[in-house]
């Protein structure tokens, strides 16, 4: 019998209604590990309901409280994160050491989240008028939902909640249902710190369910990150339904190299970038634009470093593991038939490489293509697999001008040794994250993360500054405690006096 994995709703284990279900696989060798539920309307209610039961008296609970419940969460998180990075390797197919990298990046966000007294302390301007006093209170929004892709099932969701629940919200997590158990993982770990039942709720589902808390009265805001026409669609649907809403799209990011670069430093850049979780990041690179006559001796620094790297179960010590579908990994290998088809160099053909690794696993080798047209397909298309393109510039100025010309903006890298070029690129590229001779400039927790353009819909970034603004709203006193001196009618505009 194989397994299926419920909702966690009210700090407990829910069946919910629906009888719909999907299945949840081992990438590295394409059996159905378990199923997942897929909720219902009603189950969503019931979720968003414990939650909004949750919210009173979690919001009235003591920044002290909370902040001694995040602690124990935080402890509890470092001294388990190889099982949270075990589920992720078996679920999504990354390799354990890019799994225990994820872990880590959302245990930062949770260390952040532990700076909220000081986080949402307001201001306090005295005697603005006389015996008048005027202060601000940050205070949290009711029960949130956050609705997060497969790429990342627990870093994601990690920039989100630990930063929700801290500044005293509630939560509904939607995780993708391609990789579900860390969503669980992590609400139950929750629950263990101390946290009151029904603070943090898992609802497992497909569109049925997005749509569902879209829609809801009692969700107050809606955190997304996924492709973009969904992003885009989650954005106008919860505007719409008068909800605060971040959404957060695709991504196709450009590393642009110049001659003076150290080729060696960037062709160890472009792999790692390249090819890193199979290539399955928003921040992967996944065009690289040489500025001539630099495309030559890089490539060959690039094929010699991409003949070393070992494909396989992520559990063996591999380089790179398996994509995360037998759907998604037909897709991605058909581009290299169209970069064919469309004129480029097949370098490097990833398709039928050796693995280390059951034979019916979800495998796509790295792969690199030369000379890629912008007109092509396999340029426009976010392509989400392990397919490095190289575009051939003959100038700085032309190689800001392509990079400018995407729809995309989410991340972008410079390789270089000159200052002055790095610099007038981090002012004219027209990308919300940019790295100078670093390839994926994911920001720190205390700095937010976010993309421009495609890449991002609505002004609101994640964690950092971002997130504490985004998860709570300012109130504004304006107070005078009785002196008999400002009595009187008066019906005039208030006025400082
Ligand atoms: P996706 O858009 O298919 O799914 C994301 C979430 O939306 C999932 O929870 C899914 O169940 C739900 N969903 C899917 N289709 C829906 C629909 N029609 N209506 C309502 N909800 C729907 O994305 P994915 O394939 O899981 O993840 C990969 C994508 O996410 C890539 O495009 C990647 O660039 C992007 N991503 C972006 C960032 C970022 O920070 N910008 C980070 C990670 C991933």
């Amino acid at each position: 019998m194989t397994d299926t994995l419920n909702h966690y709703i009210d700090g407990a284990s829910h069946t919910g209604d629906s009888t719909r279900t999907s299945p949840v696989f081992n990438p590295a060798t394409g059996a159905v590990a378990k199923n997942v539920r897929l909720a219902s309307v009603a189950d969503v209610d019931t979720a968003v309901a414990a939650a909004t039961a949750a919210f009173p008296a979690w919001r009235d609970t003591s920044q002290a409280h909370r902040q001694a419940i995040l602690y124990r969460y935080r402890e509890l998180l470092n001294a388990r994160r190889n099982d949270l990075a075990d589920i992720l390797t078996a679920e999504h197919g990354k390799v354990t050491s890019d799994a225990r990298g994820e872990v880590a990046r959302g245990i930062e966000v949770v260390e952040f989240a532990l700076g909220m007294p000081h986080l949402v302390k307001g201001d306090f301007s005295e005697n603005v008028s006389t015996g008048v006093d005027v202060y601000t209170l940050r205070q949290p929004l009711g029960a949130v939902a956050i609705i997060s892709p497969f790429n990342f099932p627990a870093m994601v969701p990690m920039w989100f909640f630990p930063i929700a629940i801290a500044a005293g919200n509630t939560v509904v997590l939607k995780p993708s249902e391609k990789d579900p158990s860390a969503a669980n993982w992590m609400a139950e770990l929750f629950t263990e710190a101390g946290l009151p039942k029904g603070v943090f709720n898992v609802v497992h589902g497909d569109k049925e369910s997005v749509d569902a808390l879209l829609e809801h009265r009692d969700v107050k805001a809606v955190s997304f990150v996924g492709s973009t026409p969904i992003a885009k669609y989650i954005y106008e649907t919860a505007s719409k339904h008068g909800k605060r809403v971040q959404a957060l799209g695709g991504a196709k990011n450009h590393m642009l190299v110049l001659p003076d670069a150290d080729l060696d430093l960037t062709a160890d850049a472009a792999v790692n970038a390249g090819f890193g979780s199979a290539g399955e990041r928003c921040m992967a690179i996944s065009v690289v634009v040489a500025v001539e006559p630099v495309a030559d001796d890089l490539i060959a620094k690039i094929t010699e470093r991409m003949r070393g790297l070992k494909v396989g179960d992520g559990m063996r010590n591999c380089d790179m593991g398996p994509l995360i579908t037998e759907a998604h990994r037909d897709k991605v290998a058909s581009y290299i038939d169209l970069a064919h088809t469309d004129g480029a160099d097949v370098v490097v053909d990833g398709r039928g490489i050796a693995v280390d690794g059951e034979a019916s696993g979800f495998w796509l080798g790295p792969t690199l293509l030369d000379k890629v047209s912008t007109d092509s397909a396999v340029y426009k298309d976010e392509i989400f697999g392990p397919i490095l393109a190289i575009i051939r510039v003959p100038s700085f100025e032309e190689g800001v001008a392509l990079i400018n010309r995407s729809p995309y903006g989410n991340g972008t890298a410079i390789f270089t040794n000159d200052g002055g070029a790095a610099r007038r690129y981090q002012h004219e590229v027209e990308a919300g994250m940019v790295g100078v001779n670093v390839p994926i400039p994911v920001p720190v927790a205390y700095h937010s993360f976010g993309g421009w353009k495609d890449s991002a819909f609505g002004d609101a970034k994640a964690y950092g500054p971002a997130g504490i603004a985004f998860y709570t709203r300012e109130k504004v006193v304006t107070s005078r405690w009785l002196d008999p001196s400002h009595g009187g009618i008066n019906l005039g505009f208030p006025q400082n006096q």
